[in-house]
């Protein structure tokens, strides 16, 4: 075992749980065992909600100029240690090192924003009446709780921990039980850069942690990320419980090609898209629709597709048991009748055998009734399927049920405006193949991607993470002034 077992984070150490039930955390990039990982019982979780109802009284209070602080300290912090964290993160989850990087680059643009957020943050006042003003203020709700996914073991918790944290709320994070290592090092960041004891704890576990948070009377609001089936979970029973809830669920985004879209730049994007993270990005397309004739597009598709080396700038999807379902994705297409143009199955790569690698596969002539075609494949993988007109590709876009991306190429104007509006999902990109909207712009779908009001980052995320107080005050009232007329 390459690192000591894995802990708890409450009140800024590293504890056992009290549950002596742990899994192995195996790399998906060898095979090879990396930790353990307690799976936590509702008595850690209690600790951790102790603690930081504790320190919330210290930190809702402390200026948020002050808050941020921190912050600012945290994403130098990332900066200097970025190398180190990404090489656990490709580790961990099968990404490449440069993917790491990329992701821990993202973790420091959304500190960035956090750092941003006394200046968003102001109320309003108004004189409403003579000598009456009313005035608003943000005010941080408690206890909070974000329970993230495998695929993004930074990135995705930095999606909410600065945020909520610098908003003024306490949080307890339940990471994937797939990807342990990395929150640590975050959360041993954060206490160096000056977050005080308790304000972020991090318990491990699986379902048996999540409904306990969902459960928990004194935490306030829960923030999820992963599948739509566990999405619909959490946030139903969040909110039976009266909590406040934002569940981001899967995806299966669809990138529509018309005959004039630039082959090279439009292929390369394609391929980025379907095969960075191994596709397995809730923003990773997985459909392409072609509208017309797009064959000499698709025949550079599968040149570049072909560049992707597992092992090499292709990483690994997560485990064997996902390996097996993708290729099972691919095997029925075939059955029905689809052309694998480009084929990942059975790939192995040299010194790593037990590494859990998938090659790059295009899958031509897919029909609207394959299972390839209907349901989030994660993988890298691309189905594509064709239309003679950009309404028939539009209408197989809208009738998927998830609604995180889409995406048009296209040299023509006209017709990329029509895809903005009619395709029916949050984030739409034009000669885009990840339309994941930088800072300040907030993230989050529509549709069975997301369950919930408004988005996970960006501006959104203050409404989520704050409730307005709203104070009416009147001083020295004139004489014979009729203050409720
Ligand atoms: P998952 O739903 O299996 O797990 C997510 C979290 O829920 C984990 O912490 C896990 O421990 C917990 N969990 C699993 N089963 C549970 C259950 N039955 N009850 C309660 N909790 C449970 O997702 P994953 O496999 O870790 O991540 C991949 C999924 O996440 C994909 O569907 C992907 O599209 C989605 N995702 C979505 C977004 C987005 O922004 N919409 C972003 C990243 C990932």
């Amino acid at each position: 075992m390459k690192y000591p077992p894995i802990k708890n984070f409450i009140q800024g150490k590293f504890v056992d749980s009290i549950s002596e039930e742990s899994l192995n955390v195996i790399s998906p990039i060898d095979g090879s065992h990396l930790s353990t990982v307690p799976m936590s019982e509702p008595s850690d979780l209690e600790k951790a909600v102790i603690v930081a109802a504790e320190a919330f009284k210290t930190w809702s209070k402390t200026p948020i100029k002050d808050r941020v602080q921190v912050f600012f300290r945290f994403k130098s912090l990332l900066e200097k240690n970025k190398n180190e964290l990404a090489n656990l993160i490709s580790e961990e989850n099968g990404k490449t090192p440069e993917e790491g990087l990329a992701e821990i680059e993202k973790s420091i643009e959304l500190t960035e924003f956090a750092c941003s957020l006394p200046q968003l943050i102001t109320g309003e006042l108004l004189d409403v009446s003579k000598g009456i003003e009313c005035r608003t203020e943000h005010v941080p709700l408690g206890v909070v709780a974000s329970i993230v996914p495998f695929n993004f073991p930074s990135m995705v918790p930095c999606w909410t921990i600065p945020n909520a944290i610098a908003l003024g709320n306490c949080m307890i994070i339940k990471p994937s039980e797939k990807v342990p290592l990395s929150i640590g090092r975050i959360a041993e960041l954060l206490s160096e850069a000056g977050l005080p004891e308790g304000v972020l704890s991090v318990i491990h576990g699986n379902n048996k942690i999540v409904d306990a948070i969902c459960d928990h009377p004194n935490i306030e609001a829960v923030t999820f990320v992963g599948s739509t089936k566990v999405a619909k979970i959490v946030y139903r029973r969040a909110t039976q419980n009266y909590k406040r809830c934002l569940a981001l669920g899967g995806a299966k985004n669809h990138l529509l090609v018309l005959p004039d879209a630039i082959p090279e730049m439009t292929a390369k994007n394609i391929t980025a898209s379907m095969s960075g993270c191994a596709g397995q990005r809730c923003m990773a397309a997985s459909a392409m629709v072609a509208i017309g004739d797009v064959d000499h597009i698709i025949d550079r598709l599968c040149v570049e597709a072909r560049k992707m080396i597992p092992g090499g700038n292709l990483g690994a999807v997560i485990d064997k048991e996902s390996k097996n379902r993708i290729e099972e994705y691919i095997n029925e297409a075939e059955k029905m009748g689809a052309k694998i143009l480009v084929d990942g199955r059975n790939t192995t790569v040299s010194g790593k055998e037990n590494g859990t690698y998938i090659g790059a596969t295009i899958i031509d002539f897919v029909t609207p009734d394959m299972s390839v075609a209907k349901e989030e494949v994660f993988g890298p993988v691309i189905s594509i399927m064709r239309t003679k007109t950009l309404d028939e590709a539009l209408a197989i876009e809208n009738n998927n049920p998830y609604g995180n991306a889409a995406s048009v190429f296209t040299q023509n104007g006209a017709a990329a405006r029509y895809v903005i509006e009619h395709a029916n999902a949050g984030m739409v990109g034009v000669n885009v193949g990840v339309p994941v909207p930088r800072e300040p712009f907030s993230f989050g779908g529509w549709n069975e991607s997301r369950f919930g009001v408004g988005d996970i980052t960006g501006k959104s995320s203050i409404e989520f993470w704050t409730k307005l107080k709203k104070t009416t005050t009147k001083w020295n009232p004139q004489a014979g002034v009729n203050w409720m007329s």
